[in-house]
């Protein structure tokens, strides 16, 4: 069977190496005589993977020696709430940055629990750009100032990170994890789902400097203690132990694969190929984000008309590129291309998109 180029924006395409190696050990793992799904976690064979991923994800972004990278579950989502669980005490507050959905979700949980304020949004702009640095306001010495690196909805991108003179931050990386390099040790903490950039669903990657593991309130509950997860080693309770093992093989192949200089690099030309396309439409693509915020991960354009939207997300399907109906709150078209989705499938969305502007402009 064919596989078809998969633009959906998460769960998202797998590299075929990782699927087909996982189809290779799912019956028998390593002469276990059962699957890793059907594996115990606190067998010596779970632990190695556990442990292999956790090296990988540090060496492949270069997580400094006072950092612990931990797998957890509950989503992205959850880690709205664990985040100023962990870091806020009552006495001080947490400041956030609006780029779009998700930097809103994860401001809106914070508020539930500590005080917040926002340093800069660009929601009037119904989110087509990143702040500039010279937008932000930064409170009296919040806990940290969050950011959402990658905004998957809205197809906006940090091209570089705020360096604000010791004001720590965290990120929301969910959609751009490993896509690039950058700094760690400019970083509190950083949290992302795995499904778009890391492997399935069911596992959260959550990157923490040791020094805050130290003064966690008391009354957080367990499983959503950072403290916890780091002395078990993310192995407090039963762990998503396939979304981990999966994790671990799209990590090795990522380091197989010439690590982050190279994903950096293909991801560049990957996106070029569709940006060209809707830059040289004259008018008949056209983008959602501003040039100098464009994401290499989301690419949003519109069309003429929703009618022809439709026909355009229709007709690629027909010829095996699907996903590509944009979020309802911005409309449009949307092709997600992660780190797994290849530069041919690139290619041939970007030759679609001429021809389909031949045939109906
Ligand atoms: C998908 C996504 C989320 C939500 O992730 P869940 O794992 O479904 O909770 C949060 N933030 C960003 C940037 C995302 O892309």
């Amino acid at each position: 069977m064919e596989r078809i180029f998969n633009f959906n924006a998460g769960p998202a395409t797998l590299p075929l190496a990782v699927l087909e190696e996982a189809q290779s050990e799912l019956l028998n793992f390593k002469g276990t005589g059962m699957s890793v799904m059907e594996n115990s976690h606190r067998t010596k064979e779970y632990e190695a993977i556990n442990s292999e991923a956790e090296a990988l994800v540090k060496e492949l972004l270069g997580v400094p020696e006072n950092y612990r990278v931990l797998f957890l579950q509950g989503g992205a989502s959850t880690q709205f709430a664990a985040v100023p669980m962990n870091l806020v005490s009552p006495e001080s507050h947490a400041d956030y940055i609006l780029t779009g959905a998700w930097a809103e979700k994860a401001y809106k949980e914070a508020s539930k629990f500590v005080k917040t304020n926002v340093a800069a949004s660009t929601k009037e702009e119904n989110y087509t750009r990143i702040p500039r640095v010279d937008e932000l306001k930064v409170s009296d010495s919040p806990a940290y100032l969050h950011l959402c690196s990658n905004n998957t909805i809205f197809g906006t991108q940090w091209q570089s990170f705020p360096d604000l003179g010791g004001v720590p931050l965290v990120a929301d990386m969910s959609s751009d994890i490993l896509s690039r390099r950058f700094d760690v040790s400019k970083f509190s903490l950083i949290y992302a789902g795995a499904q778009k950039n890391l492997g399935p669903a069911g596992v959260t990657v959550v990157i923490i400097r040791k020094d805050l593991l130290e003064d966690i309130p008391s009354n957080i509950p367990t499983m959503l203690r950072y403290d916890i997860h780091a002395k078990n080693d993310s192995l407090y309770n039963t762990p998503p132990s396939f979304s981990v093992y999966m994790v671990n093989l799209v990590l090795r192949w990522l380091k197989n694969n010439g690590g982050l200089v190279a994903a950096e690099k293909r991801n560049a030309e990957k996106a070029a190929l569709i940006y060209e396309a809707i830059d040289n439409s004259e008018g008949y693509f056209r983008g959602h984000a501003v040039k100098d915020s464009r994401s290499l991960m989301n690419i949003t354009f519109r069309l003429p008309s929703e009618e022809l939207e439709k026909t355009f997300a229709a007709e690629a399907t027909q010829q095996g590129m699907i996903g590509l109906k944009g979020h309802r709150s911005v409309g449009g078209i949307r092709a997600s291309v992660y780190n797994a989705m290849s530069m041919d499938g690139c290619r041939a969305l970007a030759e679609f998109m001429k021809a389909f502007q031949s045939k109906n402009a």
